[in-house]
C-alpha cells in the first residue's frame, strides 16, 4: 500500500465532478479515493449527479456524515446542537461541522494528497485544511502546486537548495538560464509570482520536476512518493472546458446551471443557480433566492420554515419578505441592469458588478 493517500472530495460542484473524471482518464494509474460530505440539504441534481460520478468512475464515492448514528440529517443535527441558530457567513458552523470535521477525522494522521479543482481562471487558493499531513494540488492549473510549496521553493533562503536542484533535474539547454531565474533576488520589482510565472514559462515540466525533488527534502506528503505523474502536467483549465469534461464523459451537467429566462418589466433575463450546496444556502444571491421560489417552490417553503426566534438567511430580510411581488420585482429589474453593465464592456465602477462575479464567495469544501 501507498505510503501516501490521494483523496478527491466531490463537493456535488462542476468543477470537483470534473475534476473526478479529469483524473480517472488522464491518470489512472493514481489510485484515488472519492468522498463526499452530506449536508443532508442538496437539492436532487446533486444527489444524481454523484450517482452518475460512481457509474462513470466505476467505484463508490464514499460517504461522510457527520452525524452518523444521530435519527436527524446532519443539518439539523447540529441546528439543534447551536439552538437554531442559522449559519451565516460570519458564523459558518455548516461548513466546519458538515464538511471540515469530517473530513478531517477522515484522513486522522494519514499522509495525504488531495486534489482541488481551483481553475486556471480563478484568482482563489481554496484550502480545505492547513494540517501538515495534507497536501493540496491544484490539477487544473498551469501552477499545480499550493502556496505554501511555492513560497517555500522560492525563499530567498532556499536559494542554493533550488539551484542545486537543476543538477539533479534534466533541463536541457534550458539549465543556465533556469540558474539565472532562480538566482534572480525577489523585490517590489520582481515578485515571487513574476517568479514563477517565468519559471513556468521557461518550461513547466521542468518547474514541476525541480518543485517535486525540492520536497524531498520536506515533510510533505509528496516527498514519500517515488514519482508524481501530475508534474508533466502542462495545462490550464478554464470554466468552458469543466462544461465540456462533464458533457463529453457523459456524467452530464447539473441541470440547475441550466439558464431560465425570466421576464423583468418587459425585459427578458436568465437565471439560474451558480453552484451547488444546501438549497438554503446563505452564500446565495437574491436573483437565486428567486429562482428558488419558482423553480423549486417546496424548498423555498422548507428553508422558510427555518426561519424562526428572529433567526434568518439574509440579514436584510426574510424570505418572507423576499417573496413579496414588488420585491420579486425589484430584484429582477436590479439583476437584469447589472447583467446588462456588466456585458457592455465598460469597467463598472461599482461595487455591486465586481461582486456579482457569482462564483466568488463561499468555500472549497462547499462549492468546488
Ligand atoms: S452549502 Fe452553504 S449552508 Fe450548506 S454547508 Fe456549505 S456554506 Fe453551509
Amino acid at each position: 500500500m501507498s505510503k501516501v493517500r490521494h483523496l478527491l472530495g466531490i463537493s456535488g460542484g462542476k468543477d470537483s465532478a470534473a475534476l473526478a473524471i479529469y483524473m480517472k482518464s488522464k491518470y489512472p494509474q493514481l489510485d484515488i479515493d472519492y468522498y463526499t460530505s452530506d449536508t443532508g440539504k442538496e437539492l436532487d441534481e446533486t444527489y444524481k449527479l454523484i450517482e452518475n460520478l460512481e457509474v462513470y468512475l466505476g467505484k463508490k464515492i464514499h460517504l461522510l456524515n457527520a452525524a452518523d448514528g444521530s435519527h436527524m440529517n446532519p443539518f439539523d443535527h447540529f441546528l439543534k446542537i447551536y439552538g437554531g441558530y442559522l449559519p451565516s457567513s460570519n458564523s459558518r458552523w455548516c461548513t466546519k461541522k458538515l464538511k471540515l470535521e469530517p473530513f478531517e477525522k477522515y484522513i486522522g494522521n494519514d499522509q495525504v494528497v488531495s486534489y482541488v479543482g481551483i481553475r486556471g481562471d480563478e484568482d482563489r487558493e481554496g484550502y480545505i485544511s492547513r494540517k501538515s499531513n495534507i497536501q493540496s494540488i491544484f490539477p487544473f492549473r498551469r501552477n499545480i502546486w499550493s502556496e505554501d510549496v511555492v513560497n517555500k521553493f522560492l525563499n530567498s533562503s532556499n536559494i542554493d537548495k533550488a539551484i542545486s536542484l537543476t543538477e539533479v533535474v534534466d533541463l536541457g539547454s534550458r539549465s543556465s538560464r533556469f540558474v539565472e531565474l532562480l538566482s534572480k533576488p525577489l523585490d517590489y520589482s520582481f515578485t515571487l509570482h513574476n517568479k514563477l510565472n517565468q519559471l513556468l514559462d521557461l518550461g513547466t515540466k521542468e518547474t514541476n520536476y525541480l518543485i517535486f525533488e525540492f520536497l524531498k527534502s520536506t515533510d510533505y506528503p509528496l516527498a514519500k512518493e517515488e514519482d508524481f505523474p501530475l508534474v508533466e502536467n502542462e495545462e490550464n483549465l478554464v470554466r468552458d472546458d469543466i462544461f465540456r469534461i462533464l458533457e463529453e464523459s457523459g456524467v452530464g451537467v447539473p441541470a440547475y446551471y441550466k439558464k431560465i429566462e425570466f421576464d423583468a418589466s418587459g425585459k427578458k433575463g436568465e437565471y439560474s443557480r451558480s453552484r451547488s450546496g444546501c438549497y438554503f444556502c446563505f452564500f446565495q444571491q437574491k436573483i437565486e433566492w428567486v429562482w428558488l421560489h419558482e423553480q423549486h417552490p417546496e424548498l423555498y417553503e422548507q428553508a422558510m420554515e427555518y426561519e424562526k426566534d428572529g433567526y434568518t438567511w439574509n440579514q436584510e430580510e426574510s424570505l418572507a419578505e423576499l417573496i413579496r411581488p414588488d420585491r420579486v420585482k425589484q430584484i429582477k429589474e436590479e439583476y437584469v441592469k447589472r447583467q446588462e453593465r456588466l456585458s457592455s464592456n465598460i469597467k463598472s465602477p461599482y461595487l455591486l458588478d465586481i461582486l456579482d462575479d457569482s462564483e466568488s464567495e463561499g468555500c472549497a469544501a462547499c462549492f468546488i
